[in-house]
């Protein structure tokens, strides 16, 4: 399945965020959508880093990886 973001067309780099049963997906423009097809389960298989890093807020989380629009159009490797 070919993702695309509606508002830059980016094609990958995304940022995954899960909130209870919902994952959510940011792009490097600050858009964010929800994707209903990535399950939780889905997602913990994704997501298996040991040291997860928590933030107070979504939004300090979103500027500290650089998906606040910072980075728009741009692929960081
Ligand atoms: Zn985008």
């Amino acid at each position: 399945m070919s993702v695309r973001c509606s508002a830059c067309r980016a094609r990958r780099d995304w940022l995954l965020i899960n909130h209870g049963r919902n994952a959510w997906i940011v792009c490097r423009c600050s858009n964010q959508w929800l994707e209903p097809e990535i399950s939780r389960a889905d997602f913990d298989a994704l997501i298996a880093v040991p040291d997860r890093k928590t933030y107070p807020s979504v939004e300090q989380g979103l500027a500290a990886l650089g998906f606040d629009g910072a980075f728009t159009g741009t692929y960081l490797d």
